[in-house]
């Protein structure tokens, strides 16, 4: 049940009644919309990063960590930018 928010019936009349509800619900689609694509560009940015850290590369400037140290932490920091990654065990070369 849609309940209208613009009770002030003896304020408007019904064609800026029409309006402003209108208004209202354009204003509310926008916000979902905006809602919704800002969702999605966080789920696109997890998979991203997701994707460089497997390849072990910084998400953050593309720079190889295949050789860099892993901190005790379990962080490996790019020795290019410093932003710090858990990129898990070294893969062996036994396969
Ligand atoms: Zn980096």
């Amino acid at each position: 049940m849609f309940i209208d928010p613009l009770v002030l019936k003896g304020f408007f009349t019904p064609g800026l009644r029409v309006l402003a509800s209108g208004i209202v619900s354009m204003l509310m689609i926008s916000v979902s919309v905006v809602g919704i694509i800002a969702l999605s560009r966080k789920i696109a940015a997890r998979e991203i990063i997701a994707t460089y850290v497997s390849q072990r590369l910084c998400a953050s400037c593309g720079y190889g960590l295949h050789d860099a140290v892993i901190e005790p932490d379990a962080c490996t920091i790019c020795p290019e930018c410093g932003a710090a990654w858990r990129l898990g065990e070294r893969p062996t070369s036994e396969g």
